[in-house]
């Protein structure tokens, strides 16, 4: 039962880090509020209408489960009683134009052995040698950086220091194409794990040599949600509720409101005004630094905390018949050269020739359904773009998977594709970027602004706070922002 005169929260924004610090604020039995501007929770975690039914248009691959699984078992349940999670026996394929095609897998054997037969023995011991590298830089950075509430420098460097491993990445200026550079002599395999900067916004020439870590975390396993990953946020939103905290959907946050620099209250679109003791802003930092949510909330962040930008992205989703490879869940078509892809993204403009992302959401089980099958295609892309980019992004998007014998009926047409004004649009701020702030240059991580602002009572969670993007550090960044909340309540 809840306590005699809660802290009273409101979190703007039902997106994964606002939900996960919903649930284990409502859980300590604070009186909680969650508005969202969108119909349903989930914020990028979003799903459009094909006829095939609701097609996953945000994350598909899903790592790092215990991060989950630590928000369900602090409202004292379990994620498996709320949804069904399959782990991927097969993590991607991976096609090059040249005919190659490689396997990674969740089984690490496998994976060496595919890689031998891919591109020989030294291409195999420059792998065992990166993925060991990759596991101590994940240890190293795991407990001060994405689990801490800021990252903690000395012990980054105690725990650097103690795992030489580790070193040839943390060299200053090193970028993670200058370590992959180092670490592969086949370019191929350079380019599958350059890609890894994409998931966080950066593209692989300006980004830290320290993201070589993401490889870790998949390899750790990568699971599917049944039934779509959307189904994991409605989840939280009902587990929230059952803790007793209130949903609106369709109103936006305008203002929040302060009296002595303390947080007293959010004014809505609907007129209405939420009094409140805390806020938690899970939209993008940009848009309180860009003052849309007034001047108080503004000031609360310097503007170093959301520029320069991180990457955006062209999204298309559709349900059509496939004709070609054979998909798995998780596919890449690689660019014929990465240079071609995000020399002109670096430039803000359209790639001449990108790498294609295919989601084949319904490709997690052996048996398909019949019909049509629902596609996601993502293609990396500077924050703003110009409507006749989708025209431009279809030329390049079909008749390049043509050429790798791949065709679906019907094609696609436009309402279909989200460009970056689209999501300019959905998430007001963000300028079209995805991921926050860029994770370019080394201090990069240490930029981001953490769950505590300058305002009293207003806190961040979200992909552009501290730890970053994706779905499981939006999820770290919920419980700093609600493990803030309550350690700052207990202060005063
Ligand atoms: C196409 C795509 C593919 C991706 N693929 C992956 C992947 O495979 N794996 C992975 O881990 N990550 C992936 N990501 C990244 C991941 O989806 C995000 O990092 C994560 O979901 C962001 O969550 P968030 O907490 O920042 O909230 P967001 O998803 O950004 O949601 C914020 C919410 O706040 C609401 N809001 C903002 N301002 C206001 C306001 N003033 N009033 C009311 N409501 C407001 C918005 O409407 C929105 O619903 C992908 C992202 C995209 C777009």
């Amino acid at each position: 039962m809840r306590k005699p005169n809660p802290p009273r929260i409101v979190v703007i924004g039902a997106g994964i880090g606002g939900l996960c610090a919903a649930v284990r604020l409502a859980a300590k039995g604070c009186d909680v509020t969650v508005i969202d501007t969108h119909a349903a929770p989930g914020g990028k975690m979003r799903t459009l209408p094909s006829a095939a039914g609701p097609v996953d248009a945000g994350p598909t691959v899903l790592t790092m489960r215990h991060v989950l699984e630590d928000v369900f078992a602090a409202a004292g349940t379990s994620l498996e009683d709320h949804v069904t999670l399959l782990p991927l026996p097969l993590l991607a394929r991976h096609w090059w134009q040249d005919g190659s095609t490689l396997d990674l897998h969740a089984d690490l054997d496998a994976t060496y052995a595919a890689i031998a037969a891919f591109a020989g023995s030294q291409a195999e011991a420059d792998f065992r040698r990166f993925n060991r590298q990759s596991a101590q830089l994940y240890a190293a950075f795991d407990a001060p950086m994405m689990q801490a509430p800021r990252p903690q420098l000395a012990r980054i460097a105690l725990n650097a220091l103690t795992r030489p491993a580790t070193w040839p990445a943390l060299l200053p200026g090193r970028t993670l194409a200058q370590h992959l550079a180092r670490s592969f002599h086949d370019p191929r395999l350079r380019q599958l794990f350059g890609r890894y900067a994409t998931y966080v916004g950066g593209i692989p020439d300006y980004s830290p040599a320290v993201l070589s870590l993401i490889w870790r975390a998949e390899a750790q396993g990568v699971w599917a949600v049944q039934g779509g990953m959307h189904r994991l946020a409605r989840a939280l939103a009902d587990l929230a509720t059952a803790k007793g905290a209130a949903f609106h959907y369709g109103v936006t946050a305008r203002k929040i409101e302060s009296r002595n620099g303390q947080v007293t209250a959010v004014a809505l679109s609907d007129g209405q005004t939420l009094k409140c003791d805390a806020v938690v802003f899970n939209g993008d930092p940009a848009a309180l630094v860009a003052g849309l949510l007034g001047n108080a909330a503004q000031l609360a962040l310097p503007a170093s905390a959301s520029s320069p930008r991180s990457l955006s992205a062209h999204v298309w989703t559709f349900a059509a018949t496939p004709t070609g490879p054979d998909l798995a869940l998780h596919n890449l078509f690689f660019a014929s050269d990465p240079a071609l892809e995000f020399g002109p993204i670096a430039e803000g403009r359209l790639s001449t020739e990108s790498t294609l992302y295919i989601c084949a959401q319904d490709r997690h089980t052996p048996t398909r359904p019949p019909g049509p099958e629902r596609f996601q295609i993502i293609l990396n892309a500077a924050p703003k773009s110009t409507p006749g980019d989708i025209d431009q992004c279809r030329t390049r998007t079909f008749p390049r998977l043509a050429r790798f014998g791949l065709t679906f009926d019907p094609t696609p047409v436009d309402p279909s594709c989200t460009p970056p004004s689209g999501f300019a649009m959905l998430f007001p701020g963000s300028q079209g970027a995805l991921y926050g702030r860029s994770p370019h240059g080394m201090l990069a991580s240490f930029q981001r602004p953490g769950a505590r602002t300058a305002l009293r009572g207003l806190y961040l969670a979200g992909g552009g706070a501290h730890p970053g993007a994706g779905v499981p550090m939006a999820a770290l960044s919920g419980q700093h922002a609600a493990e803030a909340i309550w350690k700052d309540r207990a202060l005063t």
